[in-house]
């Protein structure tokens, strides 16, 4: 980890925020850029401006004020059934009571429909700071190559192990951190390990020098 942090520096979490506006912008960035995915947020709190207005909102509309992030029709879906659902279930259209929810609030997400470990993970570590390490495809690939998740494993146990491998103050930093190592040095394809801070931690890496 101090390898990854002198490498690419320590990346400092946000304050917290509003973890429902964080599961839509989270939900938002999927399959986009980061400057992408805060435009098509803005664009959606510029149209609608509450999330009641969202939920009563036909998708169309929703894709429409969505449509730069791309999968517009999807994601649309996507929101409006999981506000639906917070709505069914709290009777108002608010997350701010899981800052104060212990353990229980990964099991509480992660109960609606078309949210999945990692969406959950970075809502609540980004806009509670609780201690959950979110694993994106990325992390995934580097640690399936250091030989610290085995090839088969799901999504959720995944999710689960990290929580216990690393030490919680340093969960954002490692998460930012491997995400960077995923992308500029260890590729999907040809990985350069001869320039990788984690080579002597790595069963791949040490059958490539
Ligand atoms: S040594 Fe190679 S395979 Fe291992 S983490 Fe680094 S780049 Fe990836």
């Amino acid at each position: 980890m101090q390898n990854l942090e002198n490498t690419f520096g320590e990346p400092q979490l946000a304050p917290k925020s509003d973890p429902l506006a964080m599961l839509i912008n989270i939900i938002l960035s999927q399959a986009t850029s980061d400057a992408n995915s805060e435009r098509t947020f803005r664009n959606l709190k510029k149209r609608f401006r509450t999330w009641e207005k969202v939920l009563a909102a036909n998708e169309t509309d929703i894709a429409d004020a969505i449509r730069l992030g791309g999968l517009a029709n999807q994601k649309a879906r996507v929101i409006k059934d999981l506000l639906g659902q917070i709505k069914a279930a709290r009777k108002q259209l608010s997350l701010a009571f899981l800052e104060k929810m212990p353990d229980e609030a990964r099991d509480y997400l992660q109960n609606f429909r078309g949210i999945g470990p990692k969406t959950v993970a970075c809502t609540l570590l980004f806009a509670c700071h609780k201690e959950v390490f979110p694993l994106d495809t990325h992390i995934f690939r580097v640690l399936k190559r250091m030989g610290i998740l085995p090839e088969r494993i799901t999504d959720a146990k995944a999710h689960r192990l990290l929580d216990e491998l690393a030490p919680p103050k340093k969960f954002y930093s490692l998460h930012v951190n491997l995400i960077r190592l995923g992308r500029k040095i260890c590729r999907p394809r040809e990985p350069l390990c001869e320039q990788c801070p984690l080579i002597e931690y790595c069963d791949y890496g040490l059958t490539q020098i």
